[in-house]
């Protein structure tokens, strides 16, 4: 089979397509054939080996795919060959055409879900759960500020903050993004490369300020972002690519909270916690997962540089054909 090696860590050049043996599930494990397979922005940090916790090389990127179970491995129960499914998590790689997976890392994918689709759950959905509802408690009738609506976090935690009955405020840094999260369902769109776009949050909830932040950006917007706080706010830390500088005394009048996730800090409880939501969201159509590119494999390179450099308005998935 076909999938991604990368045998040293290094640019983006670095994700070569290689003729593989076809991984073996075992115990309690299943391989999955990959029809689409998710490209997030961690898997760039990890290929430039400057991420914490690096695997041993040579490695097949990927967690994150949308296929069909093919064989299951001695005592697995959940799934049976056939079943469509989505990936969060995977042992062998998802960059390839089949994919070793725990039976715990697959979900039941609804018929009315496409692959591609299914390969833009797992990380995305997954972080924008745990950031809106386990990490910021964000409550029916309050109001959200997604700081990067436009990418594949952003557009996940969108879809679910407007099931919750949760207003949102979404920013984007293009045209294209600003009109899709409008289109989702944000009540206002604000561009984040304009520096005016805190006080007009400010403006939109009558000076009180918004209830919970996700941020996509820390390094760039936290300190700010204090400010357009309301009383008991929270700034929810999903992203960040560097140092910021804040003041204190913005955190203390408010008595407000800033709060860091990692997705894979989630117990195993909060873990079942997210993909019972995720799967029923799908299945009642709540969450409809946004792709903008669909890529072969070969083209991988070209998924890493796009995630990180463009301007996003959905989700980049590879087709490993
Ligand atoms: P993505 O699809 O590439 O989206 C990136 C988002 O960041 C886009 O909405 C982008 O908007 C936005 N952005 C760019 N400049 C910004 C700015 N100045 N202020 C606010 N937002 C800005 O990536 P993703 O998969 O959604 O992931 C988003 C971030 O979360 C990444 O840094 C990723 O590494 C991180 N993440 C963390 C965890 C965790 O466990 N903590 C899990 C998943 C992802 P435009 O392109 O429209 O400008």
């Amino acid at each position: 089979m076909k999938a991604i090696v990368v045998r040293q860590f290094g640019g983006p050049e670095v994700l070569e397509v290689e003729e593989v043996a076809v991984p073996k599930p075992g115990p309690g494990q299943v391989l999955v054939r990959v029809e689409a397979a998710g490209v997030n922005p961690v898997e760039t940090y990890v290929r430039s080996g400057t991420y914490a916790g690096l695997p041993a090389l040579p490695y097949t990127p990927g967690s994150d795919a949308g296929g069909v179970v093919e064989v299951v491995g001695e005592g697995v129960k959940k799934v049976k060959p056939g079943d469509r499914v989505y990936t969060a998590g995977s042992v062998s790689g998802t960059y390839a055409q089949k994919a070793v997976c725990q039976e715990d890392q697959v979900f039941a994918l609804p018929a009315h879900v496409s692959f591609a689709q299914g390969a833009a759950i797992g990380i995305p959905y997954a972080t924008a759960y745990r950031a809106l509802v386990q990490r910021g408690q964000a409550m029916p009738g309050e109001v959200v500020l997604i700081h990067g609506a436009s990418g594949a976090v952003g557009l996940a935690a969108l879809q679910m903050a407007k099931a919750l009955g949760i207003e949102v405020i979404g920013t984007a840094g293009s045209e294209e993004g600003l009109k899709l999260v409008r289109e989702q369902g944000a009540s206002r769109v604000l561009d984040h490369n304009d520096p005016e776009h805190f006080s007009q949050s400010l403006k939109l909830t009558a000076g009180r300020g918004v209830d919970v932040i996700l941020e996509m950006l820390a390094n760039v917007n936290l300190g700010r972002d204090l400010t357009v706080l309301a009383p008991f706010g929270r700034v929810i830390v999903v992203g960040s690519r560097g140092n910021v500088e804040l003041t204190p005394r913005e955190l203390m009048s408010r008595d407000a909270d800033v709060r860091g996730i990692r997705l894979t800090n989630a117990t195993a409880k909060e873990r079942l916690a997210i993909h019972a939501a995720l799967v029923a969201g799908l299945e009642n159509r709540s969450l409809q997962p946004i792709v903008a590119q669909q890529l072969p494999l070969s083209e991988a390179p070209r998924a890493h540089r796009e995630v990180i450099e463009s301007r996003a308005h959905g989700k980049i998935v590879l087709l490993p054909g």
